[in-house]
């Protein structure tokens, strides 16, 4: 689910509460494009690194977690594809 301007702002400031120095996302800009609808999982582009997008479990808590959580994993591109494996 492509997600609105109002939620993208919200998962990304989550995301920077949610990760702490020695996470791979730390100290990167980055942009929310999707999330699940059935699950807390979002996925995140790293404004530096174009190929570099990023399948998030977020923890919705209200501090840094302890790397390497929130759970990461890099997608493989092209990323139409990589998502398609993601099924509930
Ligand atoms: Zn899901």
């Amino acid at each position: 689910m492509i997600a609105d301007k109002d939620t993208r702002v919200a998962l990304e400031e989550q995301l920077r509460t949610e990760v702490a120095n020695g996470h791979p996302l730390f100290g990167k800009t980055i942009i929310a494009i999707a999330r699940c609808d059935a699950c807390d999982e979002v996925v995140f582009g790293v404004e530096e690194d174009p190929a570099w997008f990023a399948q998030v479990h977020l923890t919705w808590g209200s501090a840094p977690d302890r790397p390497p959580w929130p759970d990461s994993r890099r997608l493989s591109l092209p990323l139409a594809d990589s998502l398609l494996g993601h099924h509930h």
